[in-house]
């Protein structure tokens, strides 16, 4: 056995088997969560002119590029409601799941209990298994996900160090009210708990859904940590470029593990990414219209095939009842044979995988002629 104990547990995720099933079966991918489109043009010509034009070749600062902390404090620090402060507040990671990472090694000790609310997205396990520390688990439990707080209250003590929280919340596409929010700020603050808050679909909420930062709450921002990416909002999965935004304290015990995950993140992608963060409110509007439309198509399709939906307010991921017989990896498996359709059994985002098997994840980040395709290839099998 060569894998460290810490990481044994893990295997080989989710959306690495289930990805690798799609190409070897040819089946439509509604597994993993990336769109089937590229990212905006006026992104990729920033990275490739900042290349082109030299100078921009060799390591950038640990934190990030100038230009591009001063991008991100402008972006949110409305939205923070405070101004912020590029040098010490901000930094550039490699994706979301670096700063994920980073918080988790920079931030918790061994032996530290960690919240966290399941499903989670899988990474969540993994980096507090890799701070050494204990996972403590909260359950949102269908049609609502809503937070149990008084099962929070229980799980969250004074000896609690973190809590791993998720908004707009993949898998379940639940965006968590103002008072689920104010409930976890008096259980953290109370028992001096930090937050690490993964926003990263920050701009993907629907309806009449708002999706409320919870480092706004009222004493909060001393304790939180929020995080977010390139890939979800402008479709660019791949570039792994990430920020984290928080005090100075916090953000220095990030940068402390940052600088050794991996010291920093690509230049030209950098030089991308301050023009993706100048994009005009219309293509924020445009991205949400265009995927509520596609969970629209996604849910209504498959609700006329039987399958009892769990409606998303948020993300490009949608929570059902499946069909099957058997437990959700089952169901997956038999989908890929039957239909050449591949879906995420969700069983893997719970600490008791027998919590997600009657469930089944889609994601609708697919061309509507996809989504469409799959939606038949579906009726024709079930
Ligand atoms: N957090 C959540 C909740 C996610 O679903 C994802 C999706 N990959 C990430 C973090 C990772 O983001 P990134 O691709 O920027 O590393
Ligand atoms: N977050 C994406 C999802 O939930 C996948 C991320 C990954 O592939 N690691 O589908």
């Amino acid at each position: 056995m060569f894998t460290s104990n810490r990481l044994e547990p893990f295997g080989v995720t989710i959306f690495t088997e289930m990805s690798d099933l799609a190409r070897r079966h040819g089946a439509i991918n509604l597994g993993q969560g990336f769109p089937d489109w590229d990212g905006a043009d006026f992104v990729k010509e920033a990275a490739v002119n900042a290349t082109l034009a030299g100078g921009h070749d060799q390591y950038p600062p640990s934190p990030g590029i100038p230009e591009l902390r001063q991008a991100i404090a402008e972006r949110y620090g409305p939205l923070l409601g405070r101004e912020l402060e590029p040098t010490t507040e901000v930094t550039v990671t490699s994706g979301c799941t670096e700063a994920l990472a980073a918080s988790a090694l920079g931030l918790v000790n061994p032996g530290d209990e960690v919240v966290l609310i399941e499903p989670y997205y899988d990474a969540y396990p993994a980096d507090v298994a890799l701070a050494g520390g204990v996972a403590r688990h909260v359950t949102l439990r269908p049609p609502e996900f809503s937070l149990p707080i008084d099962e929070l209250a229980e799980v969250i003590h004074p000896g609690t160090r973190a809590l791993l929280f998720n908004n707009p919340h993949n898998p379940t596409g639940r965006v968590f009210s103002r008072d689920e929010l104010r409930a976890i700020a008096d259980l953290c603050i109370r028992n001096d708990v930090i937050v690490i808050s993964d926003e990263v679909y920050e701009e993907m909420v629907y309806d009449d859904a708002e999706h409320l930062r919870l480092a706004t709450i009222d004493g909060m921002w001393e304790r939180t940590l929020t995080l977010s990416s390139l890939g979800k909002t402008f479709s660019l999965t791949g570039w792994k470029l990430g920020w984290a935004i928080g005090p100075e304290h916090l953000t220095r015990a990030l940068r402390s593990a940052h600088q050794f995950l991996t010291f920093t993140t690509p230049t030209p992608v950098q030089h991308g990414a301050v023009a993706a963060l100048g994009a005009p409110t219309s293509f924020y509007e445009q991205m949400r219209l265009g995927y509520e439309s596609k969970r629209d198509l996604l849910a209504n399709g498959l609700r006329d095939l039987g399958f009892d939906v769990h409606l998303p307010s948020g993300t490009y991921f949608m929570m059902t009842d499946h069909p099957g017989e058997g437990d959700d990896r089952q169901f997956c498996f038999d989908l890929i044979e039957s239909a050449g359709v591949v879906a995420i059994p969700p069983s893997v985002f719970y600490s008791d995988p027998k919590r997600g098997a009657s469930m089944v994840r889609f994601a609708f980040c697919k061309g509507e002629a996809t989504l469409h395709e799959a939606l038949n290839r579906l009726a024709a099998v079930l």
